[in-house]
């Protein structure tokens, strides 16, 4: 079994019931777990060409400024609707029953600029998906979306597919 699962903490019927909630607060507890998971990332972008980490809010960020520090490039937060101070380019996502919004600082991206995108997990593929979007729409190349796990049943990757995806983890 891959060592990093260990290290994520099922909890069931959280937020609401019937939803298996992966925490990952163990694995944030855990100075040798931060860098097993931090070193699977960095091991697949090893030869690509980054300028730049974009991560959502919130469970995002944890790996998503480790990942911009270890390659030493900018990192830019997306974030809920109204939390951003300046002018932002925005993009609606669907919920399992609702939907919201995210958004970016609208000088965040240079046009051209390559982006990894980081989240947690990748579940249905749609906060990704949207991600993407707001990338590509402010001239960004988004040349990988990695995430600490995928939720293969939930084919989150079929709204991604035209990225390259990797997941350290796979459930
Ligand atoms: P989705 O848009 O369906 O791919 O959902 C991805 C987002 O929802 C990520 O930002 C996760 O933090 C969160 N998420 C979805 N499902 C789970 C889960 N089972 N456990 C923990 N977080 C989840």
């Amino acid at each position: 079994m891959n060592l990093l699962k260990t290290y994520i903490r099922d909890v069931a019927d959280f937020p609401k019931k019937g939803i298996l909630f992966k925490d990952i607060t163990p694995l944030l507890k855990s100075p040798d777990g931060v860098a097993l998971c931090l070193e699977s990332l960095l091991s697949q972008l090893q030869n690509l060409k980054i300028d730049k980490v974009v991560a959502i809010e919130a469970r995002g960020f944890f790996f998503g400024i480790l990942l911009a520090q270890a390659l030493k490039v900018p990192f830019v937060p997306i974030r809920k609707a109204g939390k951003l101070p300046r002018k932002v380019v925005a993009r609606p996502y669907d919920l399992e029953y609702s939907s919201d919004v995210l958004e970016m600082h609208d000088d965040a991206i240079q046009i051209g600029d390559n982006v990894l995108i980081h989240d947690d997990v990748l579940a249905t593929g749609g906060t990704a998906e949207a991600v993407c979007r707001i990338v590509e729409s402010a001239g960004g190349k988004v040349v990988q979306c990695n995430f600490i796990m995928e939720l293969n049943k939930l084919q989150g990757a079929k709204k991604i597919s035209s990225y390259p995806i990797y997941a350290a983890v796979n459930y």
